[in-house]
């Protein structure tokens, strides 16, 4: 099959286009012909080569998958060969009691698709049949593509770890990237009042479009502006994945109670906490990483419902897999950089 892989870590240069094996697949597993592939920060980092995640060379990468069913293994009876899905990233082992509970992200050995075990950038990849989802009718593959990681993700942030409630203010820090305009999105068919920042203009104006009430740059004393917009009060809810760059303005932001939860540090993962501020306030710092399968499942109906919609930025075709690499990694771009396969 065609491929776009790795054969070392590196920058995008190391991208490149190779024949490799079609993967074989077990009874429990299905081969989907990939059509869309879309790209997360993680990608940058898998290629760079992150210390605890190793993996084999050549590797392919790639999380967010979309396509149609190419093979199905004996004992699956949930989809049929040439239906449209799309594939939840994360794979676990499914028998341990985080997986039973369905809380599969908190498994010893979960894992997502193109980190340690092969994705999307190719003509076809290998998946379990619990990871598969049918797309909603009138929805392209590259904007199937654009919703697994980062809904699931900013879903898991707001409703399980942040607790967001429909008459609470929220912050989005960042609402160009993948996750902030699927946070915008998700908090406002919530009902809740949305306050989101981005680093131009062009990005604010962007972000009035998907539904955010309030606006501003997210640059200089930023939590001032926060406050100004909250009454002096601050929000509820600080949707944090930029870390360094924001932290300390995004903790000010907060209102007293408040909850400051992250999924990311593309910025710089050190920063400092004033103790003092934190207690006193009673706030809570809130870690999340991916979400529940049940989690995408429950985004994929307010798509059907109309409520959140793809944020497609730009669809390359997989061949140019390194200048999207570059689209990313110069923030660019205004959701998701879809790679086009096939
Ligand atoms: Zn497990």
């Amino acid at each position: 099959m065609k491929a776009v892989a790795i054969f070392e870590h590196g920058g995008p240069e190391v991208l490149r286009g190779t024949e490799l094996a079609e993967p074989p697949i077990g009874s429990h597993d299905i081969l989907v012909r990939v059509r869309a592939c879309a790209l997360n920060h993680l990608d940058l980092w898998m290629r760079a080569g992150m210390p605890n995640r190793p993996v084999q060379f050549p590797h392919i990468l790639g999380s967010d998958i979309a396509g149609e069913i190419a093979k199905i293994g004996d004992a699956v009876r949930t989809v049929k060969v040439g239906e449209k899905v799309l594939l939840a990233p994360g794979v676990s082992c499914g028998e341990c009691a985080h997986c039973v509970a369905g809380h599969d992200n908190f498994c010893r050995d979960y894992t997502l698709l193109g980190t340690t075990i092969p994705g999307g950038y190719a003509e076809f990849v290998q998946a379990p049949a619990v990871n598969v989802i049918p797309i909603p009718d009138n929805m392209t593959f590259e904007q199937a593509a654009a919703i697994p990681l980062v809904f699931t993700t900013a879903w898991h942030m707001l409703f399980n770890r942040a607790r967001l409630q429909p008459a609470e203010e929220v912050l989005v820090i960042a609402a160009g990237s993948g996750v902030g305009s699927a946070a915008v999105q998700i908090a406002k068919a919530t009902g809740a009042r949305v306050i989101a920042t981005a680093g131009s203009e062009a990005k604010l104006a962007k972000a009035r479009e998907l539904g955010a009430d309030e606006t501003l740059l997210h640059v200089g004393e930023f939590a001032r502006e926060v406050k100004k917009l909250t009454n002096g009060r601050g929000v509820d809810v600080v949707f944090e994945h930029v870390g360094a760059a924001t932290w300390e303005q995004s903790v000010y932001s907060l209102a007293h109670g408040g909850r400051l939860v992250t999924c990311g540090a593309t910025t710089g993962r050190e920063t400092a906490i004033n103790v003092g501020y934190l207690f006193a306030r009673q706030l809570s710092i809130l870690g999340s990483f991916m979400g529940y399968k049940s989690e995408l499942h429950a985004a994929l109906e307010l798509f059907k419902r109309g409520l959140l919609k793809p944020v497609v930025d730009t669809v390359f075709p997989l061949e140019r897999a390194a200048e999207a690499h570059q689209r990313l990694e110069k923030r660019e771009q205004f959701g998701k950089v879809v790679l086009k396969v096939g």
